[in-house]
């Protein structure tokens, strides 16, 4: 795995999943070109030396909606240009590498109906959205010119934890709803920020499609195996295959402190504060398209469950 660290754990990578770590720049091609080989002075020793890279799962990008408005040329640099380094460097060898792309619902913008289908217009409202919807246009051309094989994946809200509380969200700042409500339960925070309850919803809250990491991972299996047919049949390579993850069920945010509430046994304490910019009041996948194509079926789409195995990360995690 190739990780900057700016956000990772390296103890999560060596411990909990037991596979080599290169530090280092999606951005660097020196390393790319080592990695993709085999031949990264971190792999020697490893079941990984010597043996060149057959597909690559793209996850590296920078994330906060907020800070992408207020420092956009971070937000390009990295989550852009950066990859911009990988596409070349895949599409270097005469059999461009096949890549799955963590994409996002932000790359849809205010959506104009409700469950957003993949052929929805994509018009981001932040750079964050837009440095994402970029790449996925350059997967497009590299598929068209260079025959580059893709996968797109659009992540609705990203949620729960591994269920034997191995892996889980820990983020510096923790911005996400569901941690941030179980911050405030386990006293680790005073209260909850609800952002506006004067949303045209059933109680006035924003609603989301929370979808259970564990499931995302699945996808992935399935878009990369997919991927590796196409390539294995030498099918010719067409635009990148794209694919909405979520459950397709929207739940607001008093739903989901309601729902820890009965989950923890515990209470908490919530104020409302202002809406915070860039929210749409309902984002809502369609996921059909990844249940018939990859046959993606979601394992824990109930949101009591996706909050129990978040709630046991938690605890495991901060005490
Ligand atoms: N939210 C909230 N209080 C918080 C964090 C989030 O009310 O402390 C709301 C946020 O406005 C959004 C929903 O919870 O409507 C989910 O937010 P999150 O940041 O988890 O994910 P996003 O929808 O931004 O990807």
């Amino acid at each position: 795995m190739l990780d900057n660290l700016v956000y990772g754990h390296a103890e999560i990578v060596q411990q909990v999943l037991g596979i080599p770590l290169v530090v280092g720049q999606v951005g660097d091609r020196e390393v790319l070109e080592a990695l993709l080989r085999g031949r990264h002075p971190s792999l020697v020793g490893t079941p990984h030396e010597g043996r060149p890279v057959e597909a690559v799962l793209h996850f590296a990008a920078y994330a906060y909606v907020g800070e992408s408005v207020t420092d956009p040329a971070k937000y390009y640099r990295n989550n852009l240009g950066d990859t911009l380094t990988l596409l070349e460097a895949l599409v270097a060898s005469e059999r461009p590498l096949p890549i799955v792309f963590s994409s996002t619902c932000a790359t849809y913008g205010l959506p104009q109906q409700v469950p957003i289908t993949e052929d929805h217009p994509q018009a981001p409202i932040n750079p964050y959205g837009q440095s994402k919807l970029m790449v996925e246009q350059l997967l497009r051309d590299f598929g068209r010119a260079y025959g580059l094989p893709s996968v797109i994946f659009r992540y609705f809200n990203a949620a729960g934890a591994d269920p034997d509380g191995d892996l889980g969200e820990d983020h510096t700042p923790e911005t996400h709803l569901i941690p941030r409500v179980l911050d405030v339960m386990s006293g680790r925070e005073p209260y909850l920020q609800i952002f506006g309850d004067d949303y045209p919803t059933p109680d006035g809250t924003c609603i989301r499609d929370y979808i259970h990491v564990s499931d995302l991972a699945e996808a992935h299996v399935l878009g990369l195996e997919r991927l590796l047919r196409i390539r294995e049949r030498e099918e010719p390579t067409k635009d990148p295959l794209v694919y909405n993850l979520g459950n397709g069920t929207g739940y607001s945010v008093q739903q989901v402190i309601e729902t820890a509430k009965k989950v923890t046994g515990r209470g908490l304490l919530a104020h409302v504060a202002r809406r915070r910019e860039g929210d749409p009041a309902q984002l809502v996948a369609s996921a059909t398209r990844a249940r018939e194509e990859l046959g993606w079926r979601p394992r824990y789409p109930d949101l009591g469950t996706i909050i129990e195995h978040a709630w046991a990360w938690h605890r495991n995690r901060h005490g």
